[in-house]
């Protein structure tokens, strides 16, 4: 998990330009009557700063509501230019930074979209994120007992120099469990949070039992290329401790893939099993 790159174009502009492309009469007069109150929620929103334990609902009717919902559910010129934008933007991401596992294919709004229509095409609310983390946002409360559930990556610092994430081989079920400790600190328990909210330990375990087998055939393929005398099983050691410091940089530190590697590192028993595994298959070849 990394911090995205947070937008910086005028929210304020694109919000005036996205309102008056619209050809709707009505919406459009809707829209303009609302110019003021809404310009208002615009300097709440910079305020926060990234906060966003506290914020209100405005007290708006369902015509309203509508209106400014639907200045981002219509594909305006503006609104395509602004996501093309936030595409080249956060360019470099190859992963959802809410999950670390899908492709980031969609924009989720971090205030949702019901609550706080007038937000829904504020720059700095838009996040993109996989589908699934998006869905799982929408079904669940954004907030609960004054805590944000989810961490929003533009404003909320991520640590990237404690480890939270672990990962666990379990041998008898061929499987992977991963956990969160909150290791006492303010980003540990948000990050823990955000976790429960998004279900990562059933998510991420299912995508690294799953890559299990891949793992052992890679982990195969390196120990016939090895040819130096030191044992196979801490060479495989050492290539796993070096391949999660590579994965760190790229993903940070609490990617899934970093705390499966590291976690391979220490199971010698996985290690040997592939290895094992590796013997027999050259057998079955030879005979
Ligand atoms: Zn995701």
């Amino acid at each position: 998990m990394k911090n995205l790159r947070k937008p910086c174009c005028d929210p304020w502009s694109l919000f005036l330009e996205i309102s008056r492309s619209s050809t709707h009469k009505l919406r459009q007069s809707i829209l303009t009557a609302l110019t003021a109150s809404i310009q208002t929620r615009y300097q709440e929103f910079d305020k926060l700063d990234g906060d966003f334990t506290s914020i209100e609902k405005q007290a708006i009717d369902a015509q309203e509501s509508n209106a400014l919902k639907t200045c981002y559910s219509t594909e305006s010129d503006p609104l395509k230019r602004f996501k093309q934008e936030l595409k080249s933007l956060q360019a470099g991401f190859e992963f959802c930074q809410y999950c670390g596992l899908n492709e980031p294919d969609t924009i989720d709004h971090y205030l949702p979209k019901n609550e706080f229509p007038e937000f829904s095409t504020h720059p700095q609310n838009l996040v993109p994120c996989c589908g699934r983390c998006n869905q799982i946002r929408g079904r669940k409360p954004w907030r609960d007992q004054d805590e944000c559930s989810t961490l929003h990556l533009y404003f909320d610092v991520v640590d990237d120099t404690q480890r939270h994430l672990s990962a666990c081989y379990d041998g008898a079920n061929k499987s992977v469990d991963f956990s969160v400790s909150a290791n006492d600190t303010n980003f540990g328990f948000r990050y823990k949070r955000h976790f429960e909210t998004l279900n990562l330990e059933q998510r991420l375990g299912a995508r690294a039992s799953g890559a299990l087998d891949s793992i052992c055939s890679q982990l195969q393929t390196i120990s016939n290329m090895t040819t130096s005398a030191e044992e196979p099983r801490i060479a495989l050691e050492r290539f796993s401790i070096n391949y999660a410091e590579h994965l760190k940089k790229l993903r940070g530190i609490n990617h899934w893939e970093v705390a499966l590697w590291l976690d391979i590192a220490g199971a010698s028993h996985f290690i040997e099993s592939c290895l094992e595994r590796g013997v027999s298959m050259e057998n079955r070849h030879e005979h």
